[in-house]
């Protein structure tokens, strides 16, 4: 019976893997295009393709399953109009709109999507959620890899170095960990750190029971000074990312606008997620789903920034806190279910962790010191102190506490670990 079912799991995977081969070639598609508009109005306008070495992604689940995100992209095959990929993402420009300035002015975002590279004409929609979250197409653009300009990849000024390696990258979950601010001077603490985070988030639960479904690789940047930038202490510094505290004026938000040299510098790096490792000893962080996250190496919180920050990157999960000087706005509508796993208003509850929330537990759960332990229905998250719920009293994505993700946090990050390990 074992050997039967295993028979079917290997003509399975075979079928599937087969698909890739139909429509793509084993490298990959880096597509670049702008993100442009505000709180009223959005746009795509494509940018350049690039030609990149290898698929780290998966070659087996290529449609995105989990729904997560502000945007996705769809990926048809022309000819039969068959959807052969999706992907999921948020970005900056999505949480600028939502911002006073981006309720007047115009925002412009460069924005990256990498795809399988496609053998034949491809269609693709961008699309995003409206206040409903219901997904709208906002551009469809097309793409003849036989006639279209692809560049090639020019040679990053990077060195990609294996800090954790459990085998072929599109197998494995890849996370690129990338410096920034870190100078000449500074490279020996630029590997010491890489090293010292690689540990952090491989012995944090539940990646330390997933090692061998991960590879971390280290990707060394030389900076031309030393730190990054925060305007608010007049502090400017010339670094390979341009990182910098204050985005979207929030002091203590590490951004970079400057996608393309961050992508360029990835060329040679197989990766699914990056981790920007920023040289600063100042507290501060950033997490947008499916884009990037980046840390401060340097501030004595910086394990728990890492596992915060990674956790929106990686499995799209929500802040679990609600007083906080964010400065968004309207991000979670009443009387609709967020996107995130880890948040509910309970208007689509079953879909989130309903099952792991005993029948002797109220919901809402009251916050007692006996539910330490204990999934519930806890109000408060997402910034919004009344009608949005989180799972837990406490979590990573709640508090200042390493190594601490809520049941229902980890769930998440294992779902998506498994979906890129295939
Ligand atoms: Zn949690």
């Amino acid at each position: 019976m074992k050997k039967l079912l295993t028979l079917i799991l290997i003509s399975f995977t075979l079928t599937v893997s087969a698909q890739y081969d139909k429509f793509f070639e084993n490298k990959t598609l880096r597509i670049d295009f702008y993100h442009s508009g505000n709180f009223e109005h959005e746009y795509f306008r494509p940018d350049e393709l690039i030609e990149k070495k290898g698929w780290a992604g998966s070659k087996v689940n290529l449609v995105d399953t989990f729904n997560f995100g502000k945007f996705r992209i769809m990926v048809y095959d022309k000819a039969s109009d068959k959807l052969i990929y999706s992907r999921g993402f948020s970005s900056i420009f999505a949480e600028w709109r939502t911002t006073k300035e981006g309720h007047g002015a115009c925002g412009n975002y460069s924005e990256t999507m990498m795809v399988p590279f496609p053998k034949n004409t491809i269609k693709i929609a961008y699309q995003s959620r409206d206040s409903l979250n219901a997904w709208n197409t906002i551009f469809e653009d097309e793409i003849d890899p036989k006639k279209a300009e692809i560049l090639k990849p020019k040679k990053p000024k990077a060195e990609t170095i294996k800090l954790h390696y459990s085998g072929d990258p599109s197998i494995k979950l890849d996370i690129a960990f990338i410096a920034d601010g870190y100078a000449k001077n500074d490279v020996d603490k630029m590997k010491k750190d890489f090293e010292r985070f690689k540990e952090v988030l491989l012995s944090t639960a539940p990646y330390d029971k997933l090692k061998d479904k991960i590879n971390i690789w280290g990707v060394i940047v030389i900076s031309e000074q030393s730190g990054i930038s925060s305007p608010n202490d007049s502090i400017i510094r010339k670094t390979a990312i341009s990182t910098s505290f204050n985005g979207i004026n929030e002091d203590r938000y590490i951004l970079t606008t400057d996608n393309k040299a961050l992508q360029d510098l990835l060329s040679d790096t197989p990766y699914d997620q990056i981790v920007i490792m920023c040289n600063t000893n100042k507290y501060g962080g950033g997490g947008i789903f499916n884009f990037y996250s980046t840390f401060a190496a340097g501030e004595k919180s910086a394990a728990f920034l890492l596992q915060h920050e990674f956790g929106h990157t990686f499995a799209g999960l929500a802040d679990e806190y609600y007083t906080s000087e964010v400065s968004v706005q309207d991000f979670y509508p009443a009387n609709v279910e967020p996107w995130e796993p880890n948040i509910t208003t309970l208007a689509k509850f079953g879909t989130k962790w309903k099952d792991l929330v005993a029948d002797s537990v109220a919901v809402p759960t009251p916050v007692n010191a006996k539910f330490n332990t204990v999934v519930g229905v806890y109000e408060g998250a997402g910034y919004v102190a009344k009608k949005v719920y989180r799972p837990y009293i406490d979590c990573t994505m709640k508090s200042v506490k390493m190594n601490a993700l809520c049941p229902v946090c980890r769930r998440a990050i294992e779902r998506m670990v498994d979906f890129y390990s295939h």
